[in-house]
C-alpha cells in the first residue's frame, strides 16, 4: 500500500467490516479475470468479488450497454414512471424462473431481496415464524441477520422474526454425515417434521434455503433434499424460498438456478450479485399471488434503475451467447479433479458444483477444522498471484468462485497455484 489507507480505513469505517489478508489490497485496475493492486501486482481472480463479477472485468458488451444508458442522460428518475428495461428484465427472469404466474421486484442487494421475500412470506401467511437452515447466510439487514444460521455473521439477535433452524445444508459436519444420500435426506426431512410438530405453533410462513451455502463454505446437501422438504411444506401451506444470490445464472454448471438440481419449483427465488456484474442489482421472483399480497403501496427508489437494468440485460445475454453455464461445468470439473488429485492431508473435502468450489481444511488425519491453514492458504495463494475466498462456520473453508468466463488455461494456472500453496502448508 502506497499510503496509510489501511489506517484511515480502520479509523473511519466500522470495526466489523472485514478485510481479507494481513496486508489488505487496493484494486486499481481490472481486465478480464485479472486485478491489479496499487502496488502494481496483478492477480488472477478466483473469487470475483464474492461471485459478483461473474463475467469478469471490462467486458465491452456490458460496458457499452451501460454507457448507452448513461448517454441518454437518465441515470435514474423514479420507478414511479415506466422503465422499459425494467419490464424487459422482469419478463426474462419471470420466464426463466419456471415459477407459475411469476412476478419480479427489483432491489439493490441480496439482503434487500431476502428482506422483501421474508416480508412477502410473513404477510402472505400472516405469521412471523420462519424456518432457515443451520449454517445459512442471507444478508446483513435486520430481517436477514435474524435468519442467518452462522453466529459469526449474525450482528444482531433482536429481530421480531421467530426462527428455527433445520438440518441439511452442511453435510460435512452434520450428525447425519455418514448416512447414504437417501437416508441423509430422510433424516433431514424427519428433523423438519419434528421441528414443525414441536418447536413451532404450526403456522410457519416459509422455509428459506441456499441450494449451495455460500458464506457457509460452498456446501450443498444431496440433490433431492429440497423436493422432499417441499412435500412436507406443501402439506402445511408453508412457502419455500430459494436464495439464489450466489447460485443463480448458471454458475453451478448443470442448472441455471441452483435449486433445479433438486427437481423442485420454489414459491420464490431471490437473486443479486452476478446479475449486475458489479452493478448494484438484486430482486425477488415470486408466484404472482404471493408477490401481490401487500395491501399498502411499496417501492424502491433505486431498485430497478435503468443503468442496473441495462447492465443486467447485457449480462443475461452474455451468459446465453457464450454458453457460460456449460463453461462453469467444464472449468468446475477441471478444478475439482485437480484439487482432489493433489491429495493434501490438510484437505478434508473438496466439494461443490460448477464454479462454486469449497475446500474444507482440517488438521491432518482428523475432521477438526483448520482455521490457521485457511488463513495461511490465503496468504500463500496471494503471494503466488491468485485471489481466493474463505468461509464456513469455522472459517476453515477455501471458497473458489472465479468469473464464469474463466478459460481452461486460467483454470490450469490457478489450480497450479492452489496445489503449490497446499504443498507449502505445514
Ligand atoms: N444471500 C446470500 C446467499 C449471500 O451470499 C449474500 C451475500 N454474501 C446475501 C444473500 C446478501 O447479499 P448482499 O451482500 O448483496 O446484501
Amino acid at each position: 500500500m502506497t499510503d496509510d489507507l489501511l489506517a484511515r480505513h480502520r479509523a473511519v469505517l466500522p470495526s466489523w467490516m472485514s478485510l481479507l489478508y494481513d496486508e489488505p489490497i487496493e484494486i486499481v485496475h481490472a481486465q478480464d479475470r485479472r486485478l491489479t493492486d496499487s502496488a502494481g501486482r496483478t492477480y488472477l481472480d478466483f473469487f470475483a468479488g464474492v461471485l459478483t463479477n461473474a463475467m469478469g472485468y471490462d467486458v465491452p458488451a456490458i460496458s457499452d450497454a451501460v454507457r448507452k444508458q448513461l448517454d441518454t442522460g437518465v441515470l435514474h428518475t423514479s420507478t414511479l414512471y415506466l422503465i422499459r428495461s425494467q419490464v424487459e428484465l422482469a419478463e426474462r427472469i419471470a420466464e426463466r424462473s419456471g415459477i407459475p404466474d411469476a412476478k419480479v421486484f427489483f432491489t439493490n442487494s441480496g439482503s434487500e431481496a431476502n428482506d422483501t421475500a421474508l416480508m412477502l412470506a410473513t404477510q402472505y401467511r400472516r405469521s412471523n415464524q420462519v424456518l432457515a437452515m443451520r449454517n445459512s447466510y442471507h444478508g446483513r439487514s435486520f430481517g436477514t441477520v435474524a435468519i442467518t444460521g452462522n453466529r459469526g455473521w449474525s450482528a444482531s439477535s433482536l429481530s421480531p422474526i421467530k426462527v428455527n433452524y433445520v438440518h441439511g445444508g452442511y453435510r460435512y459436519r452434520s450428525p447425519f454425515r455418514d448416512l447414504p444420500d437417501t437416508a441423509y435426506i430422510d433424516a433431514c426431512v424427519a428433523d423438519l417434521v419434528e421441528l414443525l410438530e414441536t418447536a413451532t405453533a404450526g403456522d410457519v410462513a416459509c422455509l428459506i434455503a441456499e441450494p449451495i451455502q455460500g458464506v457457509g463454505g460452498f456446501s450443498s446437501p444431496p440433490d433431492g433434499l429440497f423436493k422432499a422438504m417441499k412435500e412436507v411444506l406443501d402439506e402445511h401451506g408453508i412457502l419455500f424460498i430459494s436464495d439464489e444470490v450466489q447460485t443463480g445464472w448458471g454458475r453451478t454448471g448443470d442448472h441455471y438456478w441452483g435449486i433445479q438440481a433438486h427437481d423442485v419449483v420454489p414459491d420464490m427465488m431471490t437473486f443479486a450479485k452476478g446479475l449486475g456484474n458489479g452493478l448494484a442489482v438484486g430482486g425477488v421472483v415470486a408466484r404472482g399471488d404471493v408477490m401481490d399480497c401487500f395491501q399498502a403501496e411499496s417501492f424502491s427508489t433505486f431498485g430497478g434503475n435503468p443503468v442496473s437494468m441495462q447492465g443486467a440485460l447485457a449480462v443475461l445475454d452474455y451468459i446465453d451467447e457464450h454458453d457460460l453455464q456449460a463453461n462453469c461445468k467444464a472449468r468446475g470439473d477441471q478444478l475439482m479433479r485437480g484439487l482432489r488429485a493433489a491429495n493434501s492431508p490438510f484437505v478434508g473435502e473438496v466439494r461443490g458444483k460448477g464454479l462454486m468450489i469449497g475446500v474444507e481444511l482440517v488438521e491432518p488425519g482428523t475432521t477438526t477444522p483448520n482455521t490457521v491453514a485457511a488463513k495461511q492458504m490465503l496468504e500463500e495463494t496471494k503471494k503466488r498471484g491468485l485471489l481466493i475466498g474463505k468461509g464456513g462456520l469455522h472459517k476453515n473453508v477455501l471458497r473458489i468462485g472465479p468469473p464464469m468466463t474463466l478459460t481452461e488455461a486460467e483454470a490450469a494456472e490457478g489450480l497450479q497455484i492452489l496445489v503449490d500453496s497446499l504443498a507449502a502448508l505445514s
